[in-house]
């Protein structure tokens, strides 16, 4: 439970932990909350020999809106996220997902940059921002980027960020104005990661869904945007039969492993029924 030994550095701005980033070696790393790294080095399954803490970068933190964006800065924490009004009143899904996160310890210090560019499949912002439409700010030696988070995770711990890039900030275009939204998180107590979870966005004109977005979380090796799923209920009203439709897309995307929080064939129906509750809860809050 000890790590190995690094060095320990704490750059003041952006520019300077890019430039330190390039010029050390490559199993240098950026520790964030430090809530998904520590534990990885204590069980020696990550080795950086040099951390970059982003902890006193000022420019990496805030939640601001900016050309019909919330653009979040990557060092703003879990608990940040909840306590703010302008997600409360834009994207209250942010906050509903927020608070589904471990426990109050954790979301007091891990961030949303390092939930998102972390890579693993069970943590719960990447489904979110798939189905929000976000895109990740990239910066690095060659200057900046933006990636969509539905083009972002290639496998498990696989991600389309460069060596030596720091993901900046994240920007959520903001959802129209009565739009309906669910977060449903299937674990086993309070604090645990995912058995399978889904996060569902819908529009509704005229008692039926004019639009729909739907992302799903530790049931694959990356978080899986369900456009099937989605598709399955536009034009509906979210009757029996198209949800059962969008449920099954759910369902047959999803390629969970057997864990310790159940077979491969019950985590990939619970996807399905993460998939159907989200959906539901979303479109009643739409139509209230
Ligand atoms: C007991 C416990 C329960 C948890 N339960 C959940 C849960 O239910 N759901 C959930 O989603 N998470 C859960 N987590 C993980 C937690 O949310 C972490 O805080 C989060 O995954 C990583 O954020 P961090 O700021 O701690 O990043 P760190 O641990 O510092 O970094 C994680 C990885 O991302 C990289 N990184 C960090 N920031 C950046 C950046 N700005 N640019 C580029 N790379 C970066 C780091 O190099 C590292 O590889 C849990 C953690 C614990 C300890």
């Amino acid at each position: 439970m000890i790590p190995g030994a690094f060095d320990y550095h704490r750059p003041a701005n952006l520019s300077d932990a890019i430039g330190l980033l390039s010029k050390l070696d490559s199993e240098a790393r950026v520790i964030a909350g430090g809530h998904s790294l520590i534990p990885m080095m204590k069980l020696r399954l990550a080795a950086p020999s040099h951390l970059v803490d982003l902890a006193a970068i000022a420019e990496l933190k805030g939640i601001r809106l900016d050309a019909g964006e919330i653009v979040i800065g990557a060092m703003t924490t879990q608990h940040e996220l909840l306590a703010s009004d302008l997600l409360a009143a834009r994207a209250p899904i942010v906050r509903e997902t927020s608070a589904q996160i471990a426990d109050p310890q954790v979301r007091y210090v891990g961030t949303i940059g390092g939930n998102v560019a972390n890579g693993d499949p069970g943590n719960d912002m990447p489904a979110l921002m798939m189905a929000l439409g976000a895109r990740y700010v990239l910066r690095g030696p060659g200057g900046e980027r933006r990636v969509a988070a539905r083009d972002y995770y290639q496998g498990a711990y696989m991600t389309a960020a460069q060596p030596g890039e720091i993901l900046t900030a994240v920007r959520v275009p903001v959802p129209p104005a009565g739009h309906g939204y669910a977060y449903e998180k299937l674990k086993r107590k309070v604090g645990d990661y995912a058995t399978a979870a889904a996060a569902a966005i819908v529009t509704v004109s005229g008692g039926r869904i004019a639009t729909c977005a739907i992302g799903l979380t530790n049931v694959a090796d990356t978080a899986l945007f369900a456009a099937a799923a989605a598709q399955a209920v536009v034009g509906t009203t979210l009757d029996k039969a198209s949800l059962a439709k969008a449920s099954a897309a759910a369902e047959a995307i999803a390629a969970p492993a057997a864990d310790g929080r159940g077979s491969a064939e019950y985590r990939k129906k619970m996807a399905g029924v993460m998939t159907s509750r989200a959906l539901s809860r979303a479109f009643a809050r739409a139509t209230a």
